[in-house]
């Protein structure tokens, strides 16, 4: 006989948040009803280990749309309920979690609120207008017991035959939610929450004994889920192949992943996963990746910020973290120590992998180092413990063509006297591009100097952030920004009346003149860009501030023989030779606007009469 109850607490209030809570992300009632019947089968798995129930051999969960009755079930051969049970779990507890959760709901603003509140069952009200339970329970002797209820104050219970162990949920699907009535769009949920649950699940199977299935029943049915994921295994156990198998299934990615990282721990917390590196196609963007977390195989949510580090985020992976609170608000776990730890934690491991690599393969790193290199120095400019365990393999191309960790090229370091004091340490040069500097990359290696490439996109940030980290140890300094300070032979050799010479023939030209003797005769001039200057006029181009003028400084080479001449030249010859001594270096510098090549052009042709001329 059927008994009828009231559902006891104020559940008027709660169904509409519920429903409001979820609107968003209604699909995840189907985790919650097919995590409760995995955790149904593993509750029955740990009896038949304790002696307490017969052993079973095919645990499975099957799913089932049915378009013509309306309904959506979820059956499972697990631990099964008794009525009291039913009474206790389903109509009680369920509800005795509202009142903590609205309250809870409320503080956190409405923000979207991962977990549980013993709600889990419920969630299926927000695409459900009827829910029925038929359950039988392990215990022998059990008798079927049969559930139903619309989800707002009232319920029924009673017994039903069923005759197998384990519990049916049957989701009568509301009208505006026909969609999940669809195979197709289980399909795609349960390969999104599901994917890795670890009891087989199984979705419109035929039914057993049906004709077709006599017909037909050497084709042996699929699960949608892997009930072992590869990040489960031990590292030691997988194979290349595997990983790269993995990582295009879970990711629908055919591009090959650079390199992984498979973390496995047990202690201090549990914690697995892979995390994938994938090639850098474009320079210039880095695509966002997907850093999926599971909480013992079930499907929580992509990239969450708290758990996993940002820079991390750049990658594709897979994260399983079973002790991670998930009955708690986003905000909440922004301030718990536990997932702090977790996130430092992955960050630990992510960088003592790497630097095993380069430890391991300094070769294989190397060839690695141009996709790898944009995450590692992200990576640092985001989390300042994440450089002080990678800095070793930051490693930066010099003008000899080989790979140095970054802070081999840095000057001795100054004493704590000596920074009082405001010495500058020596100065790193740099090249922001091999062509366009080519000019000082020559000037510089026939003067034995060296530099260092920086020519991706993010190394101007890195630079900075390399000068802010080791506050006054370190300065940076574009190959073309100190010429003179770098390539001088002698200190103050200066020659005043050249300089007025440079300065009334350019007297137009925003440029500053300074002559030096340089080690290099063969060039008569050459420009030197404020450091500081660029620095900001690049910012301003970065935050759309418009352009600022540069700090140019045209530097006249006393050593060259060109120039040590001009002195004894005619009025005429001195004017046109000055601007195309400036054109020249301008050149080396960067590119001349259409008026200045075309006075560049006819000096040239000036120069060439004057010396041809019979
Ligand atoms: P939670 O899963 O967070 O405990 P639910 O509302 O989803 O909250 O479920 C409440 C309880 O009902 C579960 O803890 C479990 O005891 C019971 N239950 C739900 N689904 C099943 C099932 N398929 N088999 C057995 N027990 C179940």
């Amino acid at each position: 006989m059927e008994r009828q109850g009231n559902i006891r607490i104020a559940s008027e209030n709660m169904m509409p948040i519920i429903k409001k809570w979820l609107y968003s992300d209604k699909d995840i009632f189907l985790r919650e009803i097919v995590a409760n019947a995995s955790d149904a089968i593993t509750k029955y798995q740990k009896l038949v280990d304790l002696g307490e129930a017969q052993k079973e051999d095919a645990y499975r969960i099957v799913v089932r749309t049915d378009k013509e009755a309306g309904t959506l079930t979820v059956e499972d051969n697990g631990i099964g309920m008794t009525e009291e049970e039913v009474e206790n779990y389903i109509t009680q507890i369920a509800f005795s979690g509202a009142a903590d959760f609205v309250e809870k709901y409320e503080k956190a603003g409405g923000e979207g609120i991962i977990g549980h509140f013993g709600l889990g069952f419920y969630s299926a009200y927000m695409v459900s207008d009827d829910i029925e339970i038929f359950t039988k329970s392990y215990l022998p002797g059990s008798k079927g017991v049969h559930w139903e209820s619309d989800g707002n104050s009232t319920y029924s219970i009673g017994d039903c035959d069923k005759e197998t162990r384990g519990t049916k949920v049957v989701m009568h699907i509301a009208e505006g939610e026909k969609d999940f009535l669809n195979e197709g769009t289980i399909r795609r949920l349960l390969a999104k929450y599901c994917s890795f649950m670890p009891y087989e699940i199984y979705l419109n199977p035929r039914e057993s004994g049906a004709e077709e299935d006599k017909k037909d029943d050497k084709k042996e049915e699929k699960p949608v889920n892997t009930t072992s994921p590869l990040y489960l295994k031990q590292p030691k156990e997988c194979t290349e192949e595997e990983y790269k198998t993995f990582y295009r299934e879970t990711f629908s990615d055919f591009n090959e992943p650079l390199f992984w990282i498979h973390l496995n721990m047990e202690y201090p917390f549990r914690l697995k996963g892979i995390l994938y590196f994938p090639k850098v196609r474009k320079q210039v963007e880095l695509e966002r990746g997907q850093v999926k977390l599971y909480c013992n195989q079930v499907f929580i949510a992509d990239n969450i910020k708290e758990v996993i580090p940002e820079f991390l985020m750049l990658l594709n992976g897979v994260i399983d973290c079973p002790d991670i609170p998930l009955n708690v608000s986003r905000s909440f776990l922004q301030n718990d120590a536990q997932v702090r730890k977790i996130a430092k934690h992955i960050t630990k491991k992510v960088a003592d992998k790497l630097n095993e690599f380069y430890r391991e393969d300094k070769k294989k790193y190397e060839d690695c180092w141009k996709d790898l290199s944009t995450f590692v120095k992200f990576g640092c400019i985001k989390d300042d413990g994440f450089y002080d365990k990678a800095k070793g393999i930051v490693i930066f191309k010099n003008l000899a063509g080989e790979y140095r960790p970054i802070e081999s090229y840095f000057g001795e370091k100054l004493s704590e006297e000596e920074l009082k004091s405001g010495k500058e340490p020596a100065a790193v040069y740099y090249v922001s591009d091999e062509k366009k500097q080519a000019q000082y990359i020559k000037m510089f290696r026939d003067a034995g100097l060296d530099a260092i490439i920086c020519d991706t996109f993010i190394d101007s940030h890195f630079i900075s952030y390399l000068e802010y980290k080791n506050s006054g140890q370190v300065r940076f300094l574009r190959i073309d920004a100190d010429v003179a300070g770098a390539l001088k032979e002698e200190n103050d050799a200066e020659d005043k009346e050249l300089e007025t010479i440079f300065s009334e023939c350019l007297s137009e030209k925003k440029i500053k003149i300074k002559t030096e003797r340089l080690k290099d005769a063969e060039v008569p001039a050459i420009v030197n860009a404020s450091e500081f200057m660029r620095r900001m006029s690049e910012m301003n181009t970065f935050y759309q501030m418009g352009d600022s003028a540069q700090d140019l400084t045209l530097i006249v080479n006393l050593s060259n023989p060109a120039v040590c001449g001009l002195k004894e030249a005619d009025e005429e010859t001195k004017k046109t030779a000055v601007r195309q001594i400036y054109y020249l270096a301008m050149l080396a510098f960067q590119p001349l606007t259409p008026d200045e090549l075309a006075d560049f052009t006819a000096g040239q042709t000036r120069l060439l009469e004057k010396y041809l001329k019979a």
